[in-house]
């Protein structure tokens, strides 16, 4: 949508930087992936470019209000679309504004006043696109597929294999599912989008893959700014004891610590396992987002100090664990009758202690930092 509104600019309009925003991603009416989009443009004719908008709005935007987006990956309920545009004649940073929209719902009379404005909710996300800080940031660079294509994305294999070698992209596999993150799943203009820590590896790789020769024509592409993998989502780390844990319907994990409730849901993968694996009383950290039910979603966990194992001691000739016979009456064998004095064994729990660990790649939040490649070859030791 914004690259096409780009297209038809004006002339004598500068095309300034462009920004993909992830959002609240419980927020009820927000669009898929929490996105909202922005860009930076340059005029000595204000008027006139209002003036475009104004008829962009109207001729191309404002039609799309209603359309409900459907979608087989999501069963969450789905709401009408009701686009939002604005216009900031300069520029502005807020950041407490900001982080509040990455961390609970923001209404639409919450919003600074815009010089103009158009539309409905699609507001909030764009006046948070503007005023997002960009103190931490990403780049991903996005193309678009021709208007008439449809059906199977075609993506060049062996280009797609070198952007995801480059050293600065990441997130562009999942090992596990060995399949490539780079286009994005069911009904979508986009082609694909290919996330880098710098500007100049974006353009690199869009334009390897682009030019290869089984990609797909696109209709156009460019590079966004944006706030993926930088965690700006989440705050301090949070460390408790475990207090309760519960396995509920759908495979998902409830731990309580004396204040909180977590939930490790089953699609994270190792964190997930891990959590099954939790005794009461082991300390455990983790950083995650409050859901609007005030449990805390698990994205980034660590064992801090887990209780060891405790068992009886194993009877020296039969190998049969002994058992206590009573408070401070020894232990003895059950089969041979052998005594001794009453003690337990300890051992590790082979659970991995004081590393991070994290979702598989398509199970991740877009705002989430993949751990480096030094943790994660540590969490696999
Ligand atoms: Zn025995």
């Amino acid at each position: 949508m914004l690259f096409q509104l780009i297209q038809h600019l004006p002339p004598k309009i500068t095309v300034g930087t462009a920004r993909l925003v992830r959002l609240w991603p419980f927020a009820v009416q927000r669009t898929r992936g929490n996105a909202a989009v922005a860009v930076e443009l340059k005029t000595d004719d204000e008027d006139g470019l209002l003036t475009f908008l104004d008829a962009y709005w109207d001729d191309v935007i404002a039609p799309l209000r209603g359309h409900i987006e459907t979608s087989e990956h999501s069963s969450r309920k789905q709401y009408p679309s009701d686009p939002g545009m604005v216009w900031f004649s300069e520029t502005v940073k807020d950041f407490d504004f900001y982080r509040k929209g990455l961390r609970k719902e923001i209404l639409i009379d919450e919003l600074p006043e815009a010089d103009k404005s158009w539309g409905g909710l699609g507001r909030i996300g764009a006046t948070l696109a503007l005023h997002w800080p960009a103190v931490s940031k990403t780049y991903e660079a996005i193309a678009w597929r021709m208007p008439d294509a449809t059906g199977q994305r075609k993506l060049d294999e062996e280009a797609t294999q070198i952007v995801d070698e480059l050293e600065g992209t990441f997130l562009c596999r999942d090992d596990r599912l060995q399949s490539s993150l780079l286009a994005p799943r069911g009904n979508s203009p986009v082609l694909f989008g290919i996330r880098t820590w710098q500007r100049d590896d974006s353009e690199h790789a869009a334009k390897i893959l682009i030019d290869a020769p089984m990609t797909e024509p696109v209709s156009g592409w460019m590079v966004f700014e944006t706030n993926q993998a930088t965690n700006d989502h989440l705050d301090e780390p949070i460390e408790f004891t475990v207090e309760k844990i519960e396995t509920i319907k759908g495979g998902h994990t409830i731990i309580n610590s004396s204040h909180d409730r977590f939930v490790a849901f089953r699609e994270s993968g190792q964190i997930a396992l891990q959590c099954q694996k939790l005794q009461l009383g082991d300390e455990i950290e983790c950083l995650g987002l409050t859901a609007p039910d005030r449990t805390i979603h698990i994205e980034f966990l660590r064992m801090k100090n887990l209780k060891p194992n405790r068992n009886r001691p194993l009877c020296p000739v039969c190998n049969k664990s002994m058992t206590s016979m009573g408070k401070n009456q020894g232990i003895r064998c059950k089969k041979c009758g052998r005594v001794s004095d009453d003690h337990w064994e300890e051992s590790e729990r082979g659970l991995p202690q004081n590393v991070w660990i994290q979702p598989p790649p398509s199970s991740r939040r877009h705002l989430a930092k993949p751990l480096s490649k030094e943790q994660t070859l540590q969490n696999n030791m």
